[in-house]
């Protein structure tokens, strides 16, 4: 059976409950109010297809309000669909070709897409490492930065680092205006356990970070080492690893990136590495996860800088 073949991807009224059953586990909440028992669902042909009122406060109101589909006009089951479709596809889903499979317009597709990209923010402040267990740091470099002229090795292009925690598999990626020691020690600083092992390559500005957190090991790429034959858990295969994804998914999916939106790409693989089948996460379970980031993460055209 085809994974789209389920109702909720084609009913509309099956793709609220779907919807609903995630977003409102024990039933559902007024957004105005916060009430919960005293809600009716409105009936009649002319009204809209899950609109309850609250008859604490007398507000009408729908799932929607409050998340990603708010003010949207998409009918929630091609929602779900491009939901799924983004979940799913490991190096990502351009806004073109969900603009083709869907049948909405460009426009809409772009901004499903930004909107589903906002979604997979986790929003996950918990630190890296805890308990002592290794974390991956390294650097990519990507595109171009904003007005830099094009010179030698990655100076005039766009910085990213990543982290990768191997006990729970979890990547956390940030967008860098500079790569140094005072910089990356801040991003280990506010994103790692003071007890973690932190595992880089031997780039000087790690030595820094290194320094504010339990224990520092460094591979020695520059000579051809690349799992420390001192330690083999020291290496950066990991991290390395979902930087192949990533970029693959940017040269082939996505071609191109602002700057200004680099920040929800990374947001994009990071959900998707985090919640990989390695991990025993499913594409359904995955598609399931990312619904339950569209609450609280409205984003009008003017935030998604259009
Ligand atoms: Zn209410």
């Amino acid at each position: 059976m085809s994974a789209l073949s389920a109702p909720h991807f084609h009913n509309e009224e099956a793709a609220y409950a779907y919807v609903e059953s995630r977003i409102w586990p024990e039933g559902p909440v007024c957004p105005k109010c916060g009430g919960v028992e005293r809600i009716g669902l409105m009936g009649g042909k002319s009204t809209r297809i899950g609109l309850y009122k609250c008859y604490q406060c007398r507000s009408p109101f729908t799932v929607k309000i409050g998340t990603i589909f708010e003010a949207s006009h998409v009918p929630m089951r091609l929602w779900l669909q491009a939901i799924y479709l983004i979940a799913s596809s490991k190096k990502g889903f351009s806004s073109n070709q969900l603009h083709r499979t869907l049948g909405v317009t460009q426009k809409t597709a772009w901004f499903m897409s930004h909107r589903i990209r906002e979604a997979m923010r986790t929003g996950d402040l918990s630190p890296f490492g805890a308990e002592g267990g290794v974390v991956e740091a390294d650097e990519t470099y990507i595109g171009r930065e904003p007005g830099a002229p094009v010179g030698k090795g990655g100076a005039h292009k766009m910085k990213v680092l990543s982290l990768i925690d191997r006990e729970t598999g979890r990547a956390r990626s940030m967008v860098m205006d500079q790569v140094n020691s005072k910089t990356v020690a801040a991003v280990v600083t506010e994103n790692m356990a003071v007890e973690a092992r932190l595992v880089t390559d031997e780039a000087t500005w790690y030595l820094r970070a290194g320094k504010t957190v339990a224990n520092h090991g460094a591979v020695n790429h520059g000579k051809g080492e690349y799992v420390s034959r001192c330690d083999r858990t020291i290496h950066t295969n990991t991290v390395e690893g979902f930087f192949s994804i990533f970029k693959r998914g940017m040269k082939g999916v996505y071609q191109q990136c602002d700057k200004k939106h680099l920040h929800r790409y990374l947001a994009e693989f990071d959900f998707r590495y985090s919640n990989r089948m390695a991990l025993g996460i499913g594409d359904v379970a995955r598609a399931d996860n990312l619904l339950a980031g569209v609450v609280g993460k409205r984003l009008t055209y003017e935030t998604a800088g259009a």
